[in-house]
């Protein structure tokens, strides 16, 4: 379903976005990266375009995430799609020397997921691949 921001009062918008933004500066702190969110998360080129620094990835990254998707084992097409989606909505913020990840759920709520495979979702406990750990492993492979 779409909701039309102009129809919602403010307070009712899914906040998933202010975590992500919360998450971002506490990044910066714990890393020492600067204007994290003007950098693109994989390759380190500045990012100029505002859906670009909102994503967190350059138009090229964002092409080549697309590219690799479906070449990665273990993952079904629809955990693919949704991990596709998650990069381009900026719901991944690296922590930990980029071992560790932020994710963002679709309720706003956020794990932590590593590229081998953890991760705090409901599948990820379980030890069943999650598209969180789809979305890191395509930034960092
Ligand atoms: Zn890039
Ligand atoms: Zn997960």
């Amino acid at each position: 379903m779409i909701v039309s921001a102009n129809t919602v009062p403010e307070s009712s918008v899914p906040d998933s976005r202010v975590h992500g933004i919360d998450l971002s500066a506490a990044t910066v702190s714990t890393t020492g990266v600067s204007e994290i969110s003007a950098s693109c998360l994989r390759c380190g080129r500045r990012l100029t375009s505002p859906p670009s620094v909102s994503a967190g990835f350059g138009p090229g990254c964002t092409r080549h995430f697309r590219r690799t998707a479906p070449t990665l084992p273990g993952f079904t097409s629809q955990q693919l799609e949704d991990a596709l989606e998650l990069l381009e909505l900026g719901g991944i913020v690296p922590l930990r020397g980029r071992r560790v990840w932020l994710t963002v759920g679709h309720r706003g709520a956020t794990y932590r997921t590593a590229p081998t495979g953890q991760c705090t979702c409901a599948a990820g406990v379980h030890g069943k691949p999650c598209h969180h750990v789809a979305a890191v492993r395509l930034v960092v492979v």
